[in-house]
Formats: structure tokens, C-alpha cells, sequence
């Protein structure tokens, strides 16, 4: 049990399981989950009371910006049936009562001490606990320390010159006087304009007799349409409470709400205003930002969305430069956070508001009166600071946190946070963060993440105990294995563009990383319950006599792959290798139809050549840059069975534009009809008459490489040789991705990838099976790895992690390199056998062809250079 929680500071010294920081949302609810568990706990806050968030930010507006029926707790069905909120989005007065209701309800305020912040932790060793140090001169001991700290709860500090040296009155916004402020006839100035400065400005407004706001950067914001809660979402809940939560849990935002399939890159603009005019009329965040499925991925949607939401500002407000100056322009819509307001814009058109657009004119100094810009000087009797925080890191490197060998947890993120799932640190041991950096936390509705984290710590330690293990640590390996994760689920976002809070560009010096993780409330879940479904998967566990490290990586797929692979998944495809030939052909026509198109190029233009035995369609694409260009000889994929013109049309656009050379995609002749050597002999002879057609077709003679993708891959490493050993034609470079070129299906690629990567194992003995006789099959016409690599063009070639040729891929560029060829190998880590062939679906394989454009331009300028 804990002795004497009275935060009175005596320097006594005692013990306690587990010592929680923060007594907000999550230290509640941690606190009520651990109690119930038997763990003696204690709960530190700085704060004078229970509420966390709630209870410092007291500004006037200050509501959430989630509907607070889902902004509520739900572990407990009674507590949700006996609180009623008033207002869709609830004032901070009501959550904040809300909360000391929660505390009330389940005696939590008798494990919390108060007015008491946490100053030091500190790992010891010997003893496999956490020493930890108040700033009034308390000192515990844990053997669990976690950080319940908030991710919004450091006030950044203003870094304006002169602040301390105004003589009227100061506010920041998260520390606001607790008996309010009346600004009846005084001239008050608001610096910044973030969330708090959008919701403020206009109360403030009605008050002040004079209103200037300072603005750095415009922000978007879409009217709250505050009211009563929703009906709709009401009834929802009351009919099926627990269906509705646990929909919640299993959303990507941690909201209830079905994912748009509406891509905004290519919907119509009807569909676009449609869409867009309904999420404004909703006046709901997650409505607003889930308005395309691209919303966040595609410069062309956002664009979309964000113009209309600029033509909003500059229908509201009046003066046009005002208006202007509102209008943000420097950041994609949603890479910082976008705001809710009632009112906001419209405040601007009240005679004693005004706008001072700091990019236009900065503030030189604060003075003992007032303001001075570099145009201006300002009297005020009030400043209101609404300046932000420093974000999810900032609270807990506040705290000086030292784990095995006194590392210093600041010290040790330096250049930025790192994390096992958000939750956990290697060289930490027993050591938690709720929220922490690297889970959805601040992109997601912050009540279902507490919860998920807070269920997962309680859970963890229970579970520790059961099994008689004292410590618990995440492996560097893991770690770095999610950090990767969570850096690759950014990048192929527009969220790094910005200059956000997200990406700790807000304060100055911080390292510029993006904080939360971006693929969602569910795919988190999913991941932390697989790491405990594999006991405990990249975490050391230690107790007396027993240890158990079961290291490894929990994500290893690209973010977008994984998607493609969830949507194939719930789809419940049959295999294709159970299909009839017809009925496969006929399934990949199908899903050609509803794929994005790919990038517009110079021209597209189909024609035939002559192939080995009959004329061969083919399909040309030119750059829009003005020619003549090299040229590139392209296959198709789809295992000598499947394939088309059709199929790889939105690569060969994709890598027209990448290496700004004429492609000539070639669809030679297929098997079963036409079994091997068809497709290879067909190659062969369409290499030849695209060499000797070059100028016809607007292309440099002498300027050719060879491509192809898959079994096209196969058949362009074929021709190859094939034109090596005819002494023609010159080919510049062979560009094979993810190529077929063995037979022998046996490397540990096909053992490891064999099911779950789109190309099976099985699949691709079908493949095989309808192209070649065994017997033909170590005839380096087919398996292109048993020939001869003397004198062959330099190579590309892309391997794929998840792929079961990967290995075969490998051993070609190893044997050709070997044999004295220059060879480019990328391996597209996380990436399967198809990733790269779905432009704009797998956005993560972008910059990957973006390599394979670079190289292809090296090969013609290498020869342009000779
Ligand atoms: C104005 C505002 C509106 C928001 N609206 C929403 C919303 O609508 N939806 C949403 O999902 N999220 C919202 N958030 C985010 C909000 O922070 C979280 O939803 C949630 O309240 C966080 O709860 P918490 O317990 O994790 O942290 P907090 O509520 O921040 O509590 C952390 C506590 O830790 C204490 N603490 C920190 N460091 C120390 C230390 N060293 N020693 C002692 N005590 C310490 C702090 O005093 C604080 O009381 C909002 C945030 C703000 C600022």
C-alpha cells in the first residue's frame, strides 16, 4: 500500500509498484486499471487538482474538437450511462468536471499528490527500481515508472524579445488565471493563432474594446457547428454501446465512421465540392480530414480541398487583404492541425479587430506598453500568448530521466524521439510513456489511444508479475525496427512538408522528426497486440532466474503494402494458381479497371511489330520534353500467362517520366498458347526492330536499353543475351525488376515469402507450368541465371524484401557483377513482388522508381559521354 500520499514534501523516502506522472485523462484511468490489479500506485501532478489539459487550459472557447460522446472514457458501461454531456463539442469547464467526476466516482484522488512536479528518475540497477525526485524534495521508489505526462502539456515558452518586460497583464493561454479575466475596455493583443488563438479570438473579442491578433502563420479552421450532441451518433451508442466503442477502437482516427474509397486526385469536381461542402456542413475534424482517401497522401487532392477552403475565408471575411492574410498558403491542408471555430473568421470583420501579419511585418521587441513591428508601434493593456507547447517529447524530456548506466533519456533523443510502439525505450527498463512519440496519440481521438496504452501497460505488468520476471525492455533491434516503421509511414505523407508541431518545428532547436504515427488508431492496436500475441516480441523480460528475449521486428512491410495486402485479404480472393487461365486473365482486367492511371505523358501511341512468329502489339510512350529521345524496350509481367499492354500501362507512364526516354511496352506472345521459347524469342526480335526503328519512332539509334518487369524481367535479361551473342543490337542497360531468372524454385526466398505477398510460391510453379517443360527449364532461354554473363549491358536490378524470387534476384546480380558487369542493385525493403508497379497506390515504391530513373539516365548519358 502507498503510505501517506500528502505531497508534503517531509523527504521521507517510500515505496510504491508503480509511480505514475500526470493525473489527466490517462494517470486516471492508469491509476483506477492498476488498483484494480493490486499494484500499489502513486500519482504525481504539478497541477492543483485532477484534469490534466482540462484543468490548465481555461481560456475562454476552450472546448475539445472531437464530439465528446467519443471523447469520453469507455471502459466502464455505468460511468457512460451516468454522465450526460450537453454540447457536441463540451466546454472545458464540463470536462474538466467531467474528470473530478471520473475521480470522484472511482476514490482516485487518495493515491494522487498534487502541486508536485517530477523533477528526476533514475534506473537502479542493483535495486531494479526507479528512484524519483519531486521538485519539493520527495523521494520515491517504483518499480514501474510511467509517464502519463501529456503530450500537449509543456507551454512553449514565448521567444519574443522584451516579454518580460510588459507592464500589463500577461496570459499564455494553457495556464489561464482559475477566476477567469475580464478584458471589458482594454486593448488586449493575441499572439498566435493555433488552435487556442482560433477558439479565443472571437470571446476575447467580445469583450476587448480593441482586438489586435498576431499572426506567424494562417491556419486552416472549419466552423464547429457547436450544439447538442448528435442524435445520430447518440442513438448509435445507446443501441449497441459496446459495438459502437469497439468500432472506435478499430477506426483509423479512433472515431466510429466509414473510410471513403473517393481518391480526390481523380474524382470529378462535382464529387470534390460534394464531398467537401457535406465535411464542412459536419463540422467534424476526423469528417473534414478523411474527405478523400488521398487527402493526405496526394498534393493534387489536397490542393483541391485546400483552395476551398481559402474560397470559405474569402467569402467570410470582408477586407480582402484581411482575407488574404488569413488564407493559409505555406503548408498542405492537415499537415498542421487543423482547428474547429465558432466564428472565428467572422471576427475579423468587427470595426475593432484587426490582423497584423507577422510574415509582413515581425515584431521587433515587446516594450513595458506594448508592441513594435517593424512598421508599427502598439499599446495594450493586455498580451494573450496563445504560443502552443512543446510537443509529446517536450514533457518527458523535461523530467532529467536516466536508465541503465545513467544514460540520459534527453541525451539519448538528441536527434529525435525513439521508441518501441511509443510506449517503450531500449535502455530503459520498466519504463512507459502514455501517448508517447511513435503511436497515433495527437493525429487520433485522444481518449480511445489512452485507453488502448493504458489497457496495455496494466495488462503488461500483470503479466510480468504472473510470470515472476521483474524487468521488462525493449530490444535495440525492435526499436529501430519501428522507428524505421513509423519514419516510412510519414514520408509518404504530405505531414513532414510542414513546418508543425508534429515535426517539433514549433521550438527552436528541436530536432525535426515526425512524432506520431500516421497508419492509425487500428493498425497501432493490431501491432501492439501482435507483439504480445508473439510474447512479448522484441522486449527482454528478466526476473530472478528466469529471462526471455524474444527479439525481433514487429513491422517489416511498407505502411501501404501492408494496406494493399489488408484490402486483398478481406477481398477472400481465391488463389489465382486454382483459377482457370481465362478466369485469371479475366480477374486482372478487372482490377486494372479501378487502379489509378498513372502520369500524363508527352503521347501514348499503340502500333504492331513484327515479333518472332506474328505481329506483336505495342504501345509507345513519349516525354512531354522535347525529343528525340533514347529509347527503352519494355516487357510486361505476369508469368508468360497474364499480362497486357494494359496491365503495366501505369508504370511504363510512371518511368517515361522518370527517365525522359520514349518506352516501347511490347506484348509478346503468351503461354499456355504459346509455350516457351515464345516469349523469349518474341523479345529478342522486338529489341531488333526497335533498335532499327529508332528514328521512326522519335528515338536516338544507339540510345536503347532493355526493360521489363517479372516474367518481362525475364525475357528483357533473355534478349540481352541473346543480342550478345548476335553482336546486336547494342543495348546500354538491362533493367530488370523483380526478374524471374531460375527455374529452381528452392532459395530461401521461396520458403520465407511463400504465401501472403501476392506472388505465391504456388502461383509461381503455375506460372512455370504453363510456360516451360522441365526439361527446357535450364535452358538459359528460360532461367537466364545459368548463362553466360561476358559482355552484357550494365544492370538494374530491384529485389523485393517480400518476394520469394528476391533470392534469385540476389544471386543474378551477384554473378553479374561478378562476371565484371556493372550492376545497380536496390533492394525495396518492406516492398513485395508487385509494390512497385502500383503507381499511385504504393506510394512508398515512388522514390524507389525514382532511383530506377536516375540509373536509366545514367546509362544513356554513360554512352553519351563514350
Ligand atoms: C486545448 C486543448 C484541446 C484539446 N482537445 C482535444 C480533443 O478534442 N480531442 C483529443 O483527442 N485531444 C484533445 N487534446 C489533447 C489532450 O491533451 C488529450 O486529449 C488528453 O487530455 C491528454 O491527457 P493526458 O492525461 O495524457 O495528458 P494531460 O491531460 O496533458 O495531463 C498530463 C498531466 O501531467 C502533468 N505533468 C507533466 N509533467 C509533469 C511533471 N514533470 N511532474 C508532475 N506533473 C507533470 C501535467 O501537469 C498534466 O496535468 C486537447 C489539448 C488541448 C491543449
Amino acid at each position: 500500500m502507498v503510505a501517506e500520499a500528502d505531497g508534503s514534501g517531509s523527504g521521507e523516502s517510500f515505496d510504491v509498484d508503480v509511480v505514475v506522472v500526470g493525473a489527466g485523462f490517462s494517470g486516471l484511468y492508469l491509476l483506477h486499471r492498476l488498483r484494480q490489479l493490486g499494484f500499489s500506485t502513486l500519482v504525481l501532478d504539478a497541477a492543483g487538482d485532477v484534469g490534466g489539459t482540462w484543468y490548465w487550459n481555461r481560456y475562454p472557447g476552450a472546448r475539445c474538437d472531437i464530439p465528446t460522446t467519443d471523447y469520453s472514457y469507455s471502459f466502464d458501461p455505468q460511468l457512460e450511462r451516468d454522465w450526460t454531456w450537453s454540447e457536441k463539442y463540451a466546454t472545458q469547464p464540463e470536462i474538466l468536471s467531467y474528470l473530478r467526476f471520473v475521480a470522484d466516482r472511482y476514490d482516485l484522488r487518495r493515491d494522487i499528490v498534487f502541486s508536485t512536479r517530477v523533477e528526476s528518475a533514475a534506473w537502479d540497477e542493483s535495486a531494479t527500481r526507479w528512484r524519483i525526485r519531486t521538485g519539493n524534495g520527495r523521494e520515491l521508489s517504483c518499480r514501474f515508472y510511467v509517464m502519463a505526462s501529456g503530450c500537449l502539456s509543456l507551454p512553449k515558452a514565448p521567444e519574443i524579445d522584451g516579454h518580460d518586460r510588459f507592464r500589463g497583464e500577461t496570459y499564455h493561454t494553457s495556464r489561464w488565471p482559475h477566476e477567469g479575466v475580464d478584458f471589458t475596455g482594454k486593448r488586449v493583443a493575441v499572439i498566435g493563432t493555433g488552435s487556442s488563438g482560433i477558439q479565443s479570438i472571437p470571446l476575447i473579442a467580445a469583450q476587448a474594446t480593441q482586438l489586435t491578433v498576431f499572426q506567424r502563420t494562417a491556419n486552416f479552421s472549419i466552423p464547429a457547428r457547436n450544439g447538442p450532441p448528435s442524435a445520430e451518433r447518440l442513438a448509435a451508442l445507446e443501441s449497441d454501446r459496446d459495438a459502437y466503442r469497439e468500432a472506435a477502437r478499430r477506426s483509423r482516427g479512433g472515431v466510429p465512421g466509414d473510410v471513403t474509397e473517393v481518391a480526390g486526385a481523380y474524382a470529378t469536381d462535382e464529387v470534390r465540392r460534394a464531398r467537401f461542402e457535406a465535411a464542412w456542413e459536419a463540422g467534424e475534424l476526423l469528417e473534414i480530414l478523411g474527405v478523400f482517401n488521398d487527402l493526405m497522401l496526394s498534393p493534387t487532392a489536397n490542393k483541391v480541398i485546400a483552395e476551398m477552403l481559402r474560397e470559405k475565408i474569402r467569402s467570410i471575411v470582408a477586407d480582402p487583404d484581411t482575407a488574404e492574410a488569413l488564407c493559409p498558403k505555406d503548408h498542405p491542408f492537415g499537415s498542421k492541425r487543423p482547428c474547429l471555430d465558432t466564428n472565428y473568421f467572422q471576427t475579423y470583420n468587427l470595426p475593432h479587430v484587426r490582423l497584423v501579419d507577422l510574415r509582413k511585418q515581425p515584431i521587433v521587441t515587446i516594450t513595458e506598453s506594448g508592441i513594435v513591428t517593424t512598421d508599427e508601434s502598439f499599446e495594450f493593456d493586455a498580451i494573450v500568448y496563445a504560443t502552443g507547447f512543446d510537443a509529446m517529447t517536450g514533457p518527458v524530456v523535461a523530467v532529467d530521466i536516466r536508465g541503465r548506466d545513467g544514460v540520459s533519456l534527453r541525451e539519448k533523443w538528441a536527434d529525435g524521439p525513439s521508441t518501441y510502439l511509443g510506449l517503450t525505450t531500449a535502455g530503459f527498463p520498466n519504463f512507459f510513456t502514455i501517448t508517447g512519440p511513435g503511436s497515433p496519440s495527437v493525429l487520433s481521438n485522444m481518449a480511445v489511444s489512452i485507453e488502448q496504452h493504458v489497457d496495455w501497460v496494466a495488462d503488461c505488468l500483470d503479466q510480468l508479475r504472473a510470470r515472476d520476471f521483474e524487468t521488462i525492455e525493449p530490444t535495440p533491434l525492435a526499436e529501430a525496427g519501428w522507428n524505421q516503421h513509423v519514419d516510412d509511414g510519414a514520408s509518404i505523407t504530405l505531414y513532414p512538408t510542414a513546418n508543425s508541431w508534429y515535426m517539433g518545428a514549433n521550438v527552436p532547436g528541436k530536432p525535426r522528426t515526425f512524432l506520431p504515427y500516421v497508419a492509425g488508431v487500428d493498425v497501432y492496436r493490431a501491432a501492439c497486440e501482435e507483439v504480445v500475441d508473439r510474447d512479448y516480441l522484441g522486449f527482454s523480460l528478466a526476473g530472478k532466474g528466469v529471462s526471455q528475449c524474444n527479439d525481433g521486428v514487429i513491422r517489416r512491410l511498407q505502411v501501404d503494402v501492408a494496406m494493399v495486402l489488408r484490402v486483398m485479404e478481406e477481398l477472400q480472393l481465391p488463389p489465382m494458381e486454382l483459377m482457370t487461365v481465362e478466369d485469371a486473365r479475366a480477374f486482372m482486367q478487372m482490377t486494372e479497371a479501378v487502379r489509378p492511371p498513372g502520369p500524363v505523358v508527352g503521347e501514348v501511341v499503340d502500333g504492331v511489330l513484327p515479333g518472332a512468329a506474328e505481329d506483336l502489339p505495342y504501345r509507345l510512350y513519349r516525354p512531354a520534353t522535347p525529343g528525340p529521345h533514347p529509347m527503352v524496350a519494355y516487357f510486361h509481367g505476369g508469368g508468360w500467362v497474364l499480362g497486357s499492354l494494359e496491365s503495366d500501362d501505369p508504370l511504363c507512364r510512371d518511368l517515361c517520366v522518370r527517365s525522359d526516354a520514349v518506352i516501347v511496352s511490347v506484348n509478346y506472345r503468351h503461354a499456355p498458347e504459346a509455350r516457351f521459347p515464345a516469349a523469349a524469342d518474341d523479345a529478342f526480335a522486338a529489341v531488333r526492330w526497335i533498335a532499327r526503328h529508332a528514328k521512326e519512332l522519335g528515338g536516338i539509334p544507339g540510345q536503347l536499353v532493355v526493360a521489363g518487369w517479372s516474367a518481362g524481367a525475364n525475357v528483357a535479361a533473355v534478349a540481352c543475351q541473346l543480342a550478345r551473342d548476335a553482336g546486336g543490337p547494342d543495348i546500354l542497360g538491362q533493367v530488370l525488376l523483380t526478374p524471374v531468372v531460375d527455374a529452381r524454385m528452392d532459395r530461401p526466398s521461396y520458403v520465407e515469402n511463400a504465401e501472403g505477398f501476392v506472388l505465391t510460391a504456388p502461383l509461381m510453379r503455375w506460372f512455370w507450368d504453363h510456360y516451360a517443360d522441365p526439361a527446357d527449364r535450364d535452358d538459359p532461354k528460360a532461367s537466364p541465371l545459368v548463362g553466360n554473363f561476358s559482355n552484357l549491358p550494365p544492370a538494374l536490378i530491384v529485389t523485393a524484401e517480400f518476394d520469394p524470387l528476391r533470392d534469385e534476384g540476389v544471386a543474378l546480380a551477384e554473378a553479374l557483377a561478378a562476371a565484371g558487369v556493372p550492376v545497380h542493385h536496390l533492394a525495396a525493403r518492406g516492398h513485395v513482388h508487385t509494390s512497385l508497379t502500383m503507381v499511385d497506390v504504393v506510394l512508398s515504391g515512388a522514390d524507389l522508381r525514382a532511383q530506377m530513373g536516375a540509373v536509366m539516365q545514367s546509362f544513356f548519358r554513360a554512352t553519351v559521354k563514350a
